[in-house]
């Protein structure tokens, strides 16, 4: 298999300081072929009216110039669409017309608007755990994502498992559904740098899509720093044996 990551974010996102020549000579010398950008599209009222609309026609003039001067390592502009669900009208008219490829779907807050991407004040509820899953759901059966990133964000902040027994249905229609609308399953590597310390979603989860049929795997190690990039060991690449890798074009 050959080393790729489809999930970083560079300073054209709010909450990452990674600068895009450093990503690009470090991915080349660690023998990368394949990477994704995957800045933030976060338009909830409270992150717009907090980090503004990005540009995404700077964006792709970054992305461009920076192939331009790197052409031996494969770079796509990819997006990150932040409860996509929730925004979908505003989202598709922001993006149309631009070729983003991966198009990253994602769940960073709640019903009740818990934000579950950061430190949580204090673990979650059983019925926030549903809600959570009820919106990854939402997410992949109603917007054209090719991944859906990091399923299980909410703990990667705990010390360990919480109990999912109740919403295993959930997790169950949420990887049927995947598999069904060909949306690549990501193997998010953050949580492995924070107390939780496992992939997420976990082995267990990775083993019952693959029991359910789900044949492509992406990874993503959700970089926001230059130390976060990198990381893909072998350890994690094991989990992604008799796995494809998304198809993009
Ligand atoms: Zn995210
Ligand atoms: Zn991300």
């Amino acid at each position: 298999m050959i080393l790729y990551d489809y999930h970083i974010h560079t300073e054209f996102s709010y909450d990452s300081n990674i600068k895009g020549n450093d990503l690009m000579c470090k991915a080349i010398s660690l023998g990368f072929k394949d990477i994704a950008i995957t800045e933030h599209l976060d338009l909830l009222p409270q992150e717009l009216s907090v980090y503004g609309l990005p540009s995404i026609q700077k964006y792709l003039i970054y992305c461009q110039q920076l192939q331009a001067k790197f052409p031996e390592l494969r770079l796509r502009m990819g997006i990150e669409i932040g409860d996509y669900h929730k925004v979908k009208d505003f989202a598709e008219g922001l993006i149309r017309g631009y070729h983003f490829s991966p198009i990253l779907g994602s769940v960073h807050f709640l019903s009740d608007h818990t934000n579950v991407a950061i430190p949580l004040a204090q673990p979650l509820d059983p019925s926030q755990i549903e809600d959570y899953y009820i919106q990854n759901l939402e997410l992949v059966a109603n917007c054209e994502i090719d991944i859906l990133a990091h399923l299980g964000v909410y703990k990667r902040y705990y010390t360990s498992s919480p109990c999912e027994s109740h919403v295993r249905h959930l997790i169950d229609q949420i990887l049927r559904t995947i598999i069904k609308r060909d949306i690549a399953l990501e193997i998010n590597l953050s949580s492995l740098r924070k107390p939780y310390g496992n992939i997420i979603p976990e082995p267990d989860i990775l083993e019952r899509y693959r029991t359910l049929g789900g044949k492509k795997i992406s990874i993503g190690s959700d970089s926001h720093h230059i130390d976060h990039f990198g990381l893909v060991s072998e350890a994690v690449i094991a989990h992604t044996h008799g796995f494809e890798m998304p198809r993009l074009d």
